[in-house]
């Protein structure tokens, strides 16, 4: 499976109320899918895989950790957020830190499961991954 060539996935550990918010699915149903970009759902299943533990994106009460509404980042001042076009995930992994997750990603940059991620939020207590258009030197960007 190569999300990049099909540019379709459906996410095998992952149902869409997971990963966008219930105000998107009550509005446009099972098509919000094609608002979530392939590889970042490609790599949630990778994440999973790689570190066989149970990977939350969203969960009760906090449902804008993958998937959010246009305009959503605006309201905070953040223009052109990932989450916003469906190409970030925020992730934890059971029994790892986001820390950890972090160095794990960090420190093997050639493993196929994190192919496709291409910036990583540091110093925060979730794993933020996306896969916006970025590959310049080093091979992940740190922000
Ligand atoms: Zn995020």
């Amino acid at each position: 499976m190569n999300p990049l060539t099909t540019n379709f996935y459906r996410p095998k550990y992952f149902k869409l109320a997971e990963l966008a918010p219930s105000e998107l699915i009550a509005k446009y149903g099972d098509m919000v899918w094609w608002f979530l970009d392939s590889r970042i759902l490609w790599t949630a299943d990778a994440i999973r895989e790689y570190f066989n533990k149970p990977v939350t994106c969203n969960y009760q009460g906090e449902e804008m950790r993958g998937l959010r509404p246009p305009g959503y980042d605006v309201k905070n001042g953040v223009y052109m957020s990932p989450h916003e076009h469906g190409k970030a995930l925020d992730l934890d992994v059971k029994d790892f830190t986001a820390e950890q997750v972090r160095q794990e990603i960090i420190n093997h940059p050639s493993e196929p499961a994190f192919q496709y991620i291409t910036r990583i939020e540091k110093a925060v207590d979730w794993l933020h991954i996306d896969c916006f258009n970025y590959q310049v030197g080093d091979r992940f960007f740190l922000f």
